[in-house]
Order: C-alpha cells, then structure tokens, then sequence
C-alpha cells in the first residue's frame, strides 16, 4: 500500500496507529541487532503517543498530517530527551534538551518518533562506517555500505522499519544512501527546511531532508516540515504546496525536457549508466524529450566541495571543546573527523585561507552558474545518483576513494538546488539509483517526476 492510502487508512480507523507501530517494532527487534539502523527506541513513549491518535479518531477529532506514521530520525537532529551523539563518542551522553523545528512540526502533525538512526561521525561520509557504534548493514545488498552519511536512516526504510525518516544532506547524504538502498530520497532548495535544532557539518550547504519509499511519502513530510522559520535566518520565505502533488502521476513526465549531461555519465560505472539509460528512454516514451549538455567543471566539484566543508565544519566543532558538551573532540573522535578538522584549520588560517578557502569560494560561484545556466533551458538534470557502487563493509578505502562517491551530488548542494534520488534498477542484486536535480524553488516539479518515474513498469 502507498503510503498516502496507509495515512488515510490510519485517519478511516481501518488500521490502528498503534497496529501500525507494533508491527515495525517487531520488525525492528528482528533486524536491527544486525541492521543496526537505529540506534536508540523510546518504545512507551510511541505507543503511549499511538494510543492517543486512535482514541482522537475514535472520537472523530481531527488528526494531524503524519498522524499514525513512524518517523526515524538522523541522530544528528535534536529531539528532547534523547541522545543526540551525531554517532560521535564525543557526544555520546549527550542528551537533546530541546526539539528541532523539525520534529516539532513531526509532533504537531502527530508523527510517531520512534527513535534515532545510525549516521557516519558527525555526517562526515559516504558509508556510515565510521559511526562510534558500529556500521550499518545495507538492508538491499547485504554485506555492503548502506551509504552515507544517513545510512541508518536509508537502512530504516530499506529494511521496513518505519514509515518515513529524516536524514541531512550536506553533499549527497540523503541522496547516496537512497540509492545504495534502493529507497527514494529528497534535498530540498537551500532554505526551504529549517536546520534549527541540527548539528552542522557545514551550515552553508545542508538541508534536512525525507527518506521514504515513494513520492507520496516524500511529499507528505515535506508539507509538514518544510516552510519559514523565524528562528532560522537561512529559510526561505515562499514555501510551495505538496499536497496531492503526486496525483495524476502517468501525466508527470508529458512534455517534459529531461537534461542529460555527457560528463555525468563519463565518471559512471557502465553498468549504472546502462540502468540510467534505459530509464530514460521509458521516460521519453511517457512524453518526455532529451535535452543533451555538457558541463565543464566537474574536476571542480569534489576539491571545492571537500575545501568549505572542512572549514565550515572546523568552525562548527569549536564548540566541542570538553566544556559544555561532551569530550574534547580531538581526543576522541575517528579519522576522518580529525583530517577535516586539521585541514580545516589549516586552511581557515589568514595566510592560507586565500590560497585555498577564498579560491573554493570563487569556485563554488563557477558551479553555480553553470549548472543553474544548464537548467534555464530544462525541467529536470538526470543522472546516476552515485557512480559507483556501495563497496562491501570493512573494505579499506582510501579518502579520495571515499569522497569519490559524491562527485554527482555535492553539485546540487554547492549550488543550493533541489535533488532527489530514487531507484532505478539493479546489478547483481544491488540497487542503482537515479538522480533528478531541478531549479531553485522546483521542488515540486521534480517530486512530480519521482512520481512518474515510480509509474514505470
Ligand atoms: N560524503 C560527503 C561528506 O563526507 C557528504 C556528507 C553529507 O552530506 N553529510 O562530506
């Protein structure tokens, strides 16, 4: 059943809230000793906040959006009364004493929190490999990364755990792990989300965003999350409508002009490229029509990325000093943590930072243009969402391996647009994901075309 039909279904009393989450639970109990999605559970709180739900119905007092519906959220998103560790041991005992705007908004539309999931340290990754808990499995391709740095997140809906969850994506961490785990994933426009109550990676280039298994569930926590915040000076005033954008679906791709950019697919594994292909022909003959491009920097993308999230993050750790939160950082967090805070020191010093920070700065307003130039004339840019695919966990990967899964989605962050990624196909058994990055403001449009793409076949 598509998740908008269960919501409805939970509002008609034909499924209770409380069936619904007893179901997942016992889901959860069976996999996560191995999945290791989530990483805590408030059981009697969900239950407790179900029961609640159904007795409103009963009563036939009106209900909120996501009422019923369990949520998962990153745990690098405060929600009151929960650890909030970013998968850090610098944080580890580290309780939010708040609720991000987010999960505000979730309650107030009577989500159930469930609880929070497993993420890379501090969302600085590709794999969720380098959490202080341990990895996440990939619930799709067993054995492999689920992705990252939202993994548990991706992994959660992968493995039908809960409804809905939340990930953050600062160069592609919603998106590369939708697609390593065969699930549908959303990065808003900048701004479009409010980042109140998120632990940054790197402020200027993040959103929190929704994992699900269709459109009809991206676009349902989208209403309820999306919209201005006054206590978030980066959001974004206009908010567009997502309610019942995903009706009329067999209609979303009729004249449509689809970008397909050589480079994007240069960079590919052949055997992704193949999947992508061929989901682009199915497309045009749902009334789409191709517009081929050519996009000139993308050496540019990963060394400009890599450059201002580490001084940006750097900058975002000063407060992780062993006063007010936690450990010191530097003395207890993994590798890679470490590299990005040292660089990033580095680089932010006077002498260097116009060497390499001020040069990224001027090299982020290069990507901009180009690829916003490239969207003036289409709908949608598609693409591989990753080029290559998920390695088997444990695997040792250098860095500039690691940070080579993200060359096709830091672009949609540097530039501010939004993106999604949802599956496309498989090779071998492993899922490949497909990448469609709009306008600024065309959220909507490309939701639309999620849920168009989902028509085929
Ligand atoms: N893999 C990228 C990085 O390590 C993206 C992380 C993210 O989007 N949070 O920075």
């Amino acid at each position: 059943m598509n998740l908008l039909d269960k919501s409805e279904s939970i509002k008609n009393h034909e499924i209770t809230a409380l069936n619904n989450l007893e179901s997942f639970l016992k889901i959860i109990k069976k996999k996560n000793p191995h999945i290791n999605a989530f990483l805590e559970i408030k059981e009697e709180e969900a239950v407790n906040k179900a029961q609640e739900i159904d007795s409103k119905i009963k009563k036939g007092e009106k209900v909120g959006k996501l009422a019923g519906l369990t949520v998962g959220i990153k745990s690098n998103i405060n929600i009151e009364d929960f650890i909030i560790s970013a998968a850090s041991k610098t944080l580890e005992n580290y309780i939010g004493s708040y609720n991000a705007t987010v999960i505000d908004r979730i309650k107030n539309e009577d989500g159930l929190i469930l609880g929070t999931t497993n993420m890379d340290e501090f969302a600085a990754g590709s794999s969720t490999e380098t959490s202080y808990f341990g990895p996440t499995d990939n619930p799709a391709a067993p054995g492999r990364i689920p992705g990252g740095s939202s993994g548990g997140s991706a992994a959660a809906i992968a493995a039908e755990m809960c409804d809905l969850s939340l990930g953050s994506d600062t160069g592609g961490s919603i998106r590369n792990p939708a697609s390593h785990c065969g699930v549908m994933g959303f990065k808003s426009t900048y701004g479009l989300v409010s980042r109140q109550g998120l632990l940054d990676l790197a402020m200027s280039l993040e959103q929190i965003g929704p994992f699900a298994h269709d459109a009809g569930g991206i676009a349902l926590m989208l209403d309820s999350i999306a919209g201005y915040d006054p206590r978030e000076c980066t959001t974004i005033k206009e908010t567009p409508n997502f309610d019942g954008i995903t009706q009329k679906s067999q209609d979303a791709m009729k004249g449509m002009k689809l970008g397909v950019v050589k480079e994007f697919f240069d960079v590919s594994d052949e055997r992704i490229v193949n999947i992508i292909e061929d989901k682009i022909d199915k497309m045009t003959e749902m009334g789409a029509e191709v517009v081929e491009l050519s996009f000139k920097y993308l050496d540019l993308c990963i060394p400009t990325y890599y450059l201002i999230n580490y001084v940006e993050f750097f900058s975002a750790t000063r407060k992780y000093d062993g006063r007010k939160y936690g450990y010191r950082i530097e003395e207890v967090c993994g590798d890679e943590v470490l590299r990005r805070i040292h660089i990033g020191s580095y680089i932010s010093q006077k002498e260097y930072s116009g060497k390499y920070y001020k040069k990224a700065l001027q090299a982020r307003s290069l990507i901009r243009r180009e690829i916003t130039g490239l969207l003036d004339g289409v709908d949608a840019i598609i693409s591989p969402t990753v080029p290559k695919l998920p390695h088997k966990l444990g695997e040792a990967l250098d860095p500039m391996d690691m940070y080579a899964y993200d060359v096709l989605t830091v672009i949609a962050n540097l530039a501010g647009i939004p993106a999604g990624s949802m599956k496309a196909g498989e090779v071998n058994g492993i899922p490949v994901g497909i990448q469609i990055q709009g306008k600024p403001l065309d959220d909507v449009k490309i939701i639309r075309m999620m849920a168009g793409i989902d028509e085929i076949e």
